[in-house]
């Protein structure tokens, strides 16, 4: 059975790059009923920060990626987290130490500096000349190392091979040994590098799949040599295109920032984006179904997710995108949920309490075609109980009129001496008073839409005034007519 993994460090918020390297993997897995494994790599102490581990829990579980092994649910190849997993590097350090196949290495950091100005590689053609166990002899190395000489453990990486791999999205992929440098497994904190410890354990977790972004393809003969080394067989990988700005170039943080597009999972959920709908747009970024479907729930997207159909260039990310498919999959939803999701913007616009459920719920249906995020609601305050406190001054400037004041005022009469008050009543009794005062239709509807909710556009204005009730609407009418 498939097994993959999402493997993020705890260096931050969980990126939305990362979100989408994750979801692949997921539905790879839901699709084959393998398992989703998340994994923190966490063994470089200098970048660590204790918050991101939560932060990625949190991101996973809103996107509904579950997880089936992990840090906090545990597993049977566990613990997961790298840092509690040490003793297992350890050994593989010692086996690639005692087969020759690493060497342990005491080069200053100003000694490694002048090789980098100086343009050269750790390598097979310089190592001979450095200070480690190939240069100066393995007797003089355990010697110093058992002397407590700070060192690290480096791969012994061979000249002029040609190491080739398979990758499912680019192909054959081949790498000239002579450009992979010697690289550090073990630093000299005694904790292993990125490289030793991803191997050691999408072996020892049983990966059968690797699925992770482009940056990561530039590791992968390391990786094979040291599978090669320690006598594993490689996962299947496949690598992410890059996800572009939509100016083109790589999305970085930088050029994210400058276009106000998030990078983090983090602030798409305070912008009040929807998960289904982040999903979607993220599986889209890279993948394609093969036909001009777009819009997807997670379940169906695990159906015809495959990992032929991932493209090879790179992705280009657009906010626009993300918004449309927010609308749509916020159209999908019943009134009772939007308002549900629109609940905590609510309450932090008109405090808590300030705003009724069954209030929500009718301007969660109301107005659920026109509004782009759940969020939104917030700001029709005119549909939650709150009269409105401006008027949209360029609607004022065109559709207030001189009579405007009269016949709003005369609209308000007419909807007290009713007794009905529905859809059908009130446009009825509007209709009726621009006949009796031989105005056209507009010359009521248009102010009295100003009056009840200070701006001029929204759903049908009947329902709206239903929505908003007879006595907000009569003094809202009345005020605006002063
Ligand atoms: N820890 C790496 C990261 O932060 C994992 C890369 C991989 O999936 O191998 O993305």
């Amino acid at each position: 059975p498939v097994r993959v993994r999402f493997a993020p460090s705890p260096t931050g918020l969980l990126h939305i790059g990362g979100l989408r390297t994750a979801l692949y993997n997921y539905l790879l897995a839901r699709q084959t009923g393998g398992a989703f494994v998340l994994r923190i790599e966490d063994t470089d102490r200098s970048r660590f920060d204790a918050d991101a581990e939560q932060d990625i829990l949190d991101g996973l579980a809103w996107a509904g990626l579950t997880t089936d092994e992990g840090p906090t649910q545990g597993g049977a190849v566990g613990p997961y987290r790298q840092s509690e997993r040490r003793a297992r590097y350890d050994e593989a350090a010692r086996r690639l130490l005692d087969q020759g196949d690493a060497y342990v290495a005491f080069d200053t950091p100003e000694a490694l500096e002048a090789l980098r100005e100086g343009g050269a590689a750790y390598d097979a053609t310089t190592r001979g000349d450095l200070d480690n166990a190939v240069a100066r002899g393995e007797e003089e190395a355990r010697r110093r190392v058992e002397a407590g000489e700070p060192h690290v453990v480096r791969l012994k990486v061979p000249a002029g091979e040609t190491v080739a791999f398979r990758d499912e999205v680019r192909g054959d992929v081949s790498f000239d040994t002579s450009d992979v440098d010697d690289q550090v497994l073990v630093k000299s904190d005694g904790m292993p590098t990125y490289h030793l410890a991803n191997v050691v354990d999408d072996h020892a977790m049983g990966i059968t799949d690797v699925i992770r972004g482009e940056e990561w393809l530039s590791s992968v003969p390391k990786h094979v040599l040291l599978y090669r080394a320690l006598g594993w067989e490689p996962p299947r990988m496949a690598h992410l295109p890059l996800i572009l700005s939509p100016n083109g170039g790589k999305l970085s943080k930088r050029s994210a920032g400058r276009l106000g597009i998030p990078v983090s999972v983090r602030e798409y959920r305070e912008a009040g984006y929807e998960p289904e709908a982040v999903v979607n747009f993220l599986a889209l970024l890279g993948w394609n179904p093969g036909d001009d479907r777009e819009l997807f729930s997670l379940d169906e997207l695990a159906e015809a997710f495959s990992v032929d159909r991932i493209g090879r260039s790179g992705a280009q990310f657009s906010l626009d995108k993300l918004e449309w498919f927010n609308g749509q999959h916020l159209r999908a939803l019943g009134p009772a949920e939007i308002a549900r999701r629109a609940r905590p913007a609510v309450d932090a616009r008109w405090g808590e309490g300030g705003v009724g459920e069954g209030a929500l719920v009718a301007a969660a249906a109301l107005l659920r075609e026109r509004i782009a995020k759940a969020a939104d609601l917030a700001d029709a305050g005119y549909l939650l109980g709150h009269d409105p406190e401006t008027y949209d001054p360029a609607g004022v400037k065109k559709r207030w009129k001189d009579d405007s004041a009269r016949l709003v005022a005369l609209y308000a009469d007419r909807l007290e001496a009713e007794d009905a008050f529905t859809e059908e009543s009130t446009e009825a009794a509007m209709r009726q008073l621009a006949e009796d005062e031989g105005v056209g239709f507009g010359r009521v509807v248009h102010p009295a839409r100003l009056a009840v909710t200070g701006v001029t556009a929204g759903a049908g204005m009947f329902e709206t005034l239903v929505v908003v009730g007879r006595e907000a609407t009569v003094r809202r009418l009345r005020r605006a007519a002063e």
